[in-house]
């Protein structure tokens, strides 16, 4: 039978049946030490001073969208090509999402277009490190502060990436992550948030936690919910991070055997891409038909996965504008397999597959 090489799968061992295994003996399960460590080690990691663990990925950008004050009647700067979780996350805090057209070099927010949207309404803009690549982030920055708007950075595929040796993420007032599936690490649904700002985190605690800062105490001195983690979770987590800098490293290797194997093919683009800052987490090429080559590489029991539509072409954001580059990536974009246990010789497989489509 045909080994079928899927886009994206998890990596799950047994480093992290050990950890979970621990939790379980121990039988508390809920957030408590294993949660704890993994936050220290997540804060460690990107040389931030605090870190949270959220429930997912979407959450962590709510919550860290209502520690920054956003509300109804505010307004959120976001790119019009990302995941949908994005806007949708600011629509949830009950401000309106502003979208702004992407770079093609980088499929990053352009940042010429986030000052032409700024009003007296924005608080925050939110850019989306897209596959580890990130938009001139001293620009951004020095744009933010000059107008007052703060900065929360979704970093959610881009956990172990850098933007001139400074780790993504770490830029703004605060950074989010997510532990999905099929992201860098895992831990089946996950995300975080981090702070170098003690009364931010203060309040993200607040808002994770029925609005006490004190899991002890019944004093709940604000409006605050449930996104805690557990620490089964915590426990997928911390084997995890054991893996991530070979898995930052392998990410790498992969981008660099598809661009030498599939190089000269006319017809098949990659972005440039800057191997000793950004960890790609999937592998991008924008070709003419990505549909076509999606089909033809699924009856070779290769999976693929079309890029995200244009956020304005989705039925909720219908409304909401023109943005030629977003479209252009959308309808051109491919991610192909992208697992960080593949081999060169699974991706000699794929490429030569893929030459032979072109080449025919
Ligand atoms: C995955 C992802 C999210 C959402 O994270 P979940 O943990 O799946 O909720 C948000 N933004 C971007 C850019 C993502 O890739």
């Amino acid at each position: 039978m045909k080994r079928i090489i899927h886009q994206m799968e998890p990596w799950i061992g047994k480093e992290e049946e050990q950890e979970v295994l621990k939790v379980l003996r121990s039988g508390w399960i809920t957030e408590a030490e294993a949660t704890k460590k993994f936050e220290n080690e997540i804060a460690k990691f990107v040389g931030s001073r605090y870190a949270s663990v959220v429930t997912n990925g979407t959450v962590s950008l709510a919550i860290g969208l209502w520690a920054l004050g956003v509300g109804a009647g505010d307004e959120v700067i976001v790119p019009d090509f990302t995941m949908v979780a994005t806007p949708n996350s600011v629509v949830m805090t009950g401000a309106k999402p502003v979208f702004v057209d992407i770079e093609k070099e980088t499929l990053c927010l352009n940042i010429s277009d986030v000052e032409k949207k700024i009003t007296s309404r924005t608080r925050v803009v939110m850019p989306v490190a897209l596959n580890g690549r990130a938009p001139d982030m001293d620009r951004l920055v020095r744009l933010c502060r000059k107008k007052n708007i703060q900065l929360l950075e979704d970093a959610a595929q881009a956990f172990g990436s850098t933007w001139k040796n400074q780790w993504l993420g770490t830029f703004g007032e605060i950074g989010s992550y997510s532990f999905s599936t099929p992201k860098v690490i895992t831990t089946g649904q996950g995300g975080a948030l981090v702070t170098n700002d003690k009364k931010l985190y203060e309040k993200i605690i607040r808002i994770k936690d029925f609005g006490r800062l004190n899991r002890n105490t019944q004093d709940h001195d604000a409006i605050g919910y449930n996104f805690k983690f557990t620490d089964i979770l915590a426990a997928v987590g911390i084997a995890q991070m054991k893996k991530l800098s070979n898995r930052l490293k392998r990410k790498k290797e992969l981008f660099a055997v598809y661009q030498k194997e599939l190089e000269g093919i006319k017809g098949i683009q990659f972005l440039a891409t800057d191997l000793s800052q950004v960890s790609p987490w999937f592998i991008d090429i924008l070709v003419d038909d990505p549909k076509a080559l999606q089909s033809y590489l699924r009856l070779e029991g290769i999976g693929s996965r079309e890029f995200y539509p244009a956020i304005h072409t989705t039925e909720p954001y219908r409304h909401f504008g023109v943005f030629p580059n977003s479209r252009w990536a959308s309808d051109h974009g491919l991610w192909l397999p992208s697992s960080s246990f593949l081999t060169d010789s699974d991706i000699m497989t794929v490429c030569s597959l893929i030459r032979n489509y072109y080449e025919r």
